[in-house]
């Protein structure tokens, strides 16, 4: 850092140069304007909620009922934002026809629910490179077999990687996860063409958009996915709603994920004293309980948000600011940044690095106590991969991975800045 500031005061280096703000006014953070002080660099973790967001939610609040459950006022409007915001979120992810779009509470609450709901027998590809949201959730499950795919180091070798595996699948469901964009490196992932092996050898394909999905449009039908998932609050959505949306029929056909009312149509009792239900096979089925329906209202207003501003501008600024810090970094010769498919590889606006020497966690502590820069450290979740980008061993379990490396020692474990709408 200090090296990087010092360079700042020759103002012909290249992490220098002023960059111009975001030209749209949709996308303006909740938290704006006047001195800044602090700058908040981790919207890969969660993303500050836009103003217009806020301004949707705090017109809303007032007149919040209960959803599908009342003949009042209040609930008729609320089950309309609720039902139009599934349709404002469907559009967002070019959903086709027949998709259905299930409220969950997040990202990783949407991964496991399609763990829940596939068929016995599914054989599951991901990569080890997976953050732990969609890397662990097969595991619950003891009649699914999971096959992990070891880190591929172009995205040509992801295509290729997985096309071998499934050429050996055994017949019956097949179901491969994988990741838009890494919440470590940043790097876009060949969803495309993974989708087109998958189908290839008879197998799905969802998508976890959790990274892709705030910087980067996502079609559902163009990428020729499956299922898509992501969560609102790093959507510029606030906390505890997410999306699981894609093809109906696993989500029909299997027991709901939670039960209860909301997700039941019927419920009878029969003479043996036991109960019969019928169960929605619609998303209701799978959303059992009052919905979060101010979240969920939350999220359909920030995809109007994005939808009207289009990503073209702030893809345009995150990769500016992505070179930005790519410049000041180079300036630090112990600094290294992590990559999987190389320097050149598109990315979105996360970017991890390790600086030599340095524990990560004491590094981040001091970028915010005494620059005002809020990062994030660790293994972010993603335990295999850094491991695999740092070339480390597995050392002491951590909360999403934190372990400890004495100063001067290599660095198990890393730094990530991210931007977004705002940055
Ligand atoms: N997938 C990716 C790529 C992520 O980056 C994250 C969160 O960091 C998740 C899934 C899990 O998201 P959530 O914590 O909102 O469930």
């Amino acid at each position: 850092v200090a090296a990087a500031s010092a360079a700042c005061a020759d103002s012909s280096s290249a992490a220098c140069e002023p960059l111009p703000v975001l030209g749209s006014d949709v996308l303006v953070p909740l938290v704006t304007g006047g001195e800044v002080t602090y700058a908040a660099l981790d919207y890969a973790a969660s993303a500050p909620a836009l103003r217009r967001v806020w301004d949707d939610i705090a017109a809303y609040a007032p007149y919040y009922g209960s959803v599908h459950r009342g003949a009042g006022y209040l609930s008729q409007l609320s089950t309309d934002l609720f039902e139009n915001s599934r349709k404002d979120v469907a559009a967002f992810l070019g959903c086709r026809e027949d998709d259905q779009v299930v409220f969950t509470r997040s990202t990783t609450d949407s991964l496991n629910l399609l763990a829940a709901v596939a068929p016995r027998g599914t054989e599951v590809f991901v990569f080890e490179t997976e953050h732990h949201a969609s890397l662990l959730p097969w595991e619950q499950r003891e009649d699914v077999t999971v096959r992990y795919l070891s880190a591929p180091r172009s995205p040509r070798q992801a295509v290729e990687t997985l096309e071998k595996a499934l050429a050996g699948r055994a017949k019956g469901p097949a179901l491969v996860c994988v990741t838009g964009a890494s919440n470590v490196t940043g790097e876009l992932w060949p969803v495309r063409e993974l989708a087109a092996a998958a189908h290839a050898h008879g197998a799905r394909i969802v998508l976890d958009a959790a990274q892709l999905a705030p910087h980067h449009p996502v079609d559902i039908a163009e990428a020729g996915v499956d299922w898509v998932a992501f969560s609102g609050h790093k959507l510029y959505a606030p906390f505890g709603a997410g999306v699981l949306a894609g093809r109906a029929d696993w989500l029909r056909e299997a027991r709901p994920y939670l039960a209860g009312g909301g997700a039941s149509r019927k419920v009878t009792r029969r003479d043996d004293g036991g109960v019969d239900v019928e169960w929605h096979t619609t998303a209701a089925r799978h959303e059992a309980g009052s919905p979060n329906v101010i979240g969920v209202y939350a999220i359909a207003s920030a995809c109007r948000a994005l939808t009207e501003a289009g990503f073209e501008g702030l893809l345009a600024r995150e990769r500016q600011l992505i070179e930005k810090v790519r410049a000041g970094l180079a300036e630090v010769p112990e600094v290294r940044v992590l990559s999987l498919f190389g320097d050149d590889a598109p990315r979105v606006g996360v970017l991890s690095f390790v600086v030599e020497g340095w524990n990560s966690s004491h590094f981040a502590a001091a970028l915010s106590a005494e620059y005002g820069i809020g990062v994030r450290d660790g293994l972010f979740c993603a335990h295999p991969l850094v491991r695999t980008l740092l070339d480390s061993e597995p050392d002491e379990p951590g909360e999403c991975g934190a372990p400890e490396a004495a100063p001067g020692e290599r660095s198990l474990n890393a730094i990530r800045v991210s931007f977004g709408a705002g940055t």
